[in-house]
């Protein structure tokens, strides 16, 4: 018998599996690829196959949040960082590796533990009891998703997941935005609004139509719409003025900043694209309405034309495929555990974060949680300083539940340093979670 059961052997359970291993605790690492299951976007049977880019993103710890994540988890011993040391390919400032080295690696450095058993088997239903991790990732095999859904209450999990692109709040220009909430009478001014006149807003609907967009992929095609995910670029397609009744609609919202004496409150635009806050921190803002599958360069070219967004920083940009993940700011307690159901924990991807670093980050945090518990010690979660704490802090109730979308690591996450000139401010952001790790990684059982 095992001391965990790790359901899905991706980049998040097979960290998990690792963080557990090596501190001597029995795990059964649970993997479907190899019964000749497999998802549609991965090709072999290999632990941790990356099902797309080569890339783990920027490497720099000093001035980049994925590249700070890294460092940090080398610093816990992550098993997937030192595979991607191993299958390290030159790429500039990025870690790229080659997929198969790295996938082996990963492979053989878990088969190398014996007290991991790595067992081919699709597990269909949550396990009613015993210390689960269940980490398998946007492409959870059907039977499985449904038997979550029925635990979390969720009719379905796996949906075109359109996500619209998010905003850092210091690089929108309020002398051209002004914050309001539609009809509002001067007291909830929850949305950040940018006006656009007539011709502004033929030329962005008719850019909107001529846009680059990315192709579908044809196994995509059998999953519905989530409700409300239009893509912009299709509500476009429908008519000149669909944007204008629908996520530009520029109604009930005086713009200050074109007040006349004859309309001392301002005056409506012609179109309005409204933001909305999308952490308790304030830093990082939704663009209502814009999910898009446009080429991401696209979007920042274009969006950028949108007044008051000359200069935007964008933490995320949009983009449309099949996922499966869970509303955990609502479901999870602070330590990934399945509020109604605390013998389960979430890890990787269908938690919410998103990407291949974030995928293992969060498994890391889940073996060191569960190993935490299991040698019958309380957990202390990372600094939400840190690149993995503010991470953490995010999923586990610091999103806005409501609008709960897959996210990045990104200094928008981080509490905010305001004081810090803004060309010194990511140094500054990195410089803080070095130094305030280390208590936290002492503080964690031996390896
Ligand atoms: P996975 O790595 O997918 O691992 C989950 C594992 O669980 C799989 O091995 C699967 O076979 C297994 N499994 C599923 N169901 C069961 C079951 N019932 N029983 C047993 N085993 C099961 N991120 C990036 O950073 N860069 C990219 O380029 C990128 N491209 C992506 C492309 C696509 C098409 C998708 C869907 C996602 C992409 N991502 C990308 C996002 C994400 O980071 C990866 O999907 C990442 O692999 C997630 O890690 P994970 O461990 O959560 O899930």
């Amino acid at each position: 018998t095992q001391d965990v059961h790790i359901i899905g052997g991706g980049l998040a359970g097979s960290e998990a599996a690792w963080q557990l291993g090596r501190r001597g605790f029995r795990v059964r690492l649970s993997e479907m690829r190899g019964t000749g299951e497999r998802s549609p976007a991965h090709q072999g049977d290999g632990l941790a196959e990356l099902v797309c880019s080569n890339s783990f993103r920027s490497d720099d710890h000093e001035k980049n949040a994925v590249g700070l994540l890294h460092e940090e988890m080398r610093r816990c011993d992550s098993l997937i960082m030192a595979a991607a040391g191993k299958a390290q390919v030159p790429a500039g400032t990025a870690l790229a590796v080659d997929r198969d080295v790295f996938s082996a690696e990963v492979e053989a450095r878990l088969s190398a533990l014996p007290n991991v058993e790595i067992v081919r088997e699709r597990i269909d239903t949550l396990p009613e009891s015993g210390t689960t991790i269940v980490a398998t990732g946007p492409l959870t095999a059907d039977s499985l998703a449904g038997s979550i859904g029925r635990a979390t209450g969720s009719d379905s999990l796996a949906f075109f997941d359109a996500i619209a692109p998010i905003v850092y709040r210091e690089s929108i220009d309020m002398d051209v935005c002004w914050m309001a909430s539609r009809w509002d009478k001067g007291e909830t001014k929850d949305y950040i609004n940018c006006p656009m006149d007539k011709d502004q807003y033929l030329a962005f609907h008719q850019a909107l139509l001529e846009g680059e967009k990315t192709a579908f992929k044809e196994w995509e095609a059998d999953t519905p719409y989530f409700d409300g995910c239009m893509p912009i670029e299709v509500m476009a397609e429908r008519g000149v003025e669909t944007l204008r009744f629908g996520p530009m609609k520029p109604v009930g919202l005086d713009n200050p900043h074109w007040a006349t004496e004859e309309h001392p409150k301002g005056r409506w635009a012609y179109a309005v694209v409204q933001l909305r806050q999308d952490n308790k921190l304030g830093t990082l803002w939704n663009m209502v309405g814009f999910q898009t599958k446009l080429k991401h360069a696209e979007q920042v070219r274009l969006f950028r034309t949108i007044p008051g967004l000359e200069n935007a920083e964008f933490a995320r940009l949009g983009g449309l495929h099949r996922n499966t993940f869970i509303n955990s700011p609502v479901l999870l307690d602070r330590q990934l555990r399945l509020k109604t159901a605390p013998h389960v924990r979430f890890a990787g991807q269908i938690t919410g974060c998103e990407g291949y670093v974030e995928s293992a980050a969060v498994g890391l945090m889940a073996g060191l949680m569960t190993a935490t518990q299991l040698a019958g010690r309380d957990w202390q979660a990372p600094p939400r300083t840190t690149a993995l704490g503010a991470l953490l802090s995010h999923i586990t109730g610091d999103a806005e539940a409501e609008s709960y979308q897959p996210m990045n690591v990104n200094f928008g996450l981080f509490p905010p340093l305001h004081d810090v000139k803004k060309k010194q401010r990511k140094e500054a952001y990195t410089e803080r979670a070095k130094h305030e790790i280390a208590p936290w990684l002492d503080s964690l059982p031996a390896g």
